[in-house]
């Protein structure tokens, strides 16, 4: 067996793992169809790598099979970054994706009959990937936030593996048109021992991010209200335990913030459950608007929200929340104009007492009920808490 058939045979079998590895993540993970995309790409990589090996078992001088194991690479390659964009929500421009193909498929054909040039054979699949690659690392690269550790890893592996198609393409220009002996064995030098650990490199990484998407999907689902997105009590309580402990050490100030919606009950019976729901949408959609990245905000339950806001002592937070009551009102609710409400809330400051978020809570829920009993509409400061010794 000749060392470019070891080769190919590894690449296959990589490919073919990868493909049914990423089609089990689709049919077990949510069927999200970047996922079934990326199983296509490394289908198509195992197709191309046995088309490779026919060729160099059958009839190594015939450039069929290579010009048509190059047009699968071209899919192959052109599925990395459709997956990536899908997977980020955004626009596939798919002219431009085919357009471009069409430009590398013809110069395959040129370079392989009408106008042979060895140079160009080896250079031009591995060019067509190092326009892709960078594309698909942009896309996974998140829009509005840090890149998680597998979003990392996936693109610095996208990253390694355009650098390495660009030295493959490099060390092809060597060979001239006319093929040069040594130049060739150069190339097929940095192949053999590069693209293996590449090319596995990138499909363990692509795994890895789908995993830390599903765990990221299966933390949201723990940690978030399903109605408006906001955390949930889980989620608030989770983030207050690390808010307080930062408190704690740092000798910052934390204060709690509960809002609840004003006669809620009425505007179920009035205008229905649904456009319940939406107010509390709205509610939530505006809280968020107002506050700061770095300020926490969740659903307790029923129109009970809560706000934690980190080194914000409850005078200084009081202006936010003002802005927040003021905001309230001005709330509107789709397809009901009439619909329009009000909330009152009860602020509570961390104590270095304090061992648990639910003693805070506590204090915030007695503030917040003075401001219903006083009116509603309004907000009420908590007594800072009595000493236990
Ligand atoms: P108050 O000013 O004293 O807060 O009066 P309220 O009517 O808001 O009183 P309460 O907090 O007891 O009422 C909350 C209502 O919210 C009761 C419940 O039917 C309704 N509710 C709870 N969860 C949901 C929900 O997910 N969607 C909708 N539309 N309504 C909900
Ligand atoms: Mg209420």
């Amino acid at each position: 067996m000749t060392p470019a058939i070891v080769i190919l045979s590894v690449l296959f079998f990589t490919s073919a793992i990868l493909c049914i590895m990423m089609t089990l993540a689709w049919l077990h993970f949510g069927r999200a169809r970047h996922i079934s995309i990326w199983a296509v790409a490394y289908g198509l990589g195992a197709l191309q790598w046995v088309v490779n090996a026919l060729g160099v078992l059958l009839e190594p001088g015939n450039p069929l099979p290579v010009i048509a194991a190059s047009l699968v690479v071209l899919g192959s390659s052109a599925l990395v970054p459709v997956g990536a964009l899908q997977r980020a929500g955004r626009p596939v421009h798919l002219p431009a994706f085919i357009a471009i193909g069409l430009i590398f498929a013809i110069w395959i054909v040129l370079v392989y009959t009408i106008l042979p040039n060895r140079a160009l054979q080896g250079a031009v699949s591995n060019l067509f990937a190092v326009i892709m690659m960078p594309i698909a690392a942009i896309a996974i690269w998140p829009r509005h936030r840090r890149p998680n550790a597998p979003e990392l890893a996936f693109i610095v592996m996208l990253v390694i593996f355009t650098l390495y198609q660009l030295a493959l393409s490099g060390s092809a220009l060597f060979i001239g048109p006319d093929g040069d002996r040594d130049a060739i064995e150069r190339y097929r030098m940095i192949l053999g021992i590069g693209l293996p650990p590449v090319y596995i490199g990138t499909g363990i990484a692509a795994v890895f991010l789908i995993a830390g998407d599903l765990s990221e999907s299966l933390q949201q689902l723990v940690t978030r209200d399903g109605l408006t997105g906001a955390l949930n009590r889980r989620g608030l309580e989770q983030a207050a335990t690390i808010a307080m402990a930062n408190a704690r050490r740092r000798g910052r100030p934390f204060t709690v913030v509960i809002c609840d919606i004003d006669h809620f009950k009425r505007i179920n019976d009035r205008f229905g459950h649904a456009a319940g729901d939406r107010a509390l949408i709205s509610f939530a959609d505006n809280v968020q608007a107002v506050v700061r990245e770095v300020d926490m905000f969740g659903r307790l339950g029923g129109d009970e929200f809560c706000l934690l806001l980190s080194d914000l002592a409850p005078a200084d937070a009081g202006d936010v929340v003002e802005r927040i009551r003021a905001e309230v009102a001005g709330i509107s609710v789709e397809d009901k104009p009439d619909l329009a409400f009000t909330a009152s809330f009860g602020v509570a400051g961390f104590d270095d007492g304090d061992l648990w978020f639910g003693q805070i809570l506590q204090r915030a829920d007695q503030a917040l009920y003075q401001a219903k009993e006083a009116g509603r509409n309004r907000i009420a400061f908590a007594a800072r808490p009595e000493p236990t010794d």
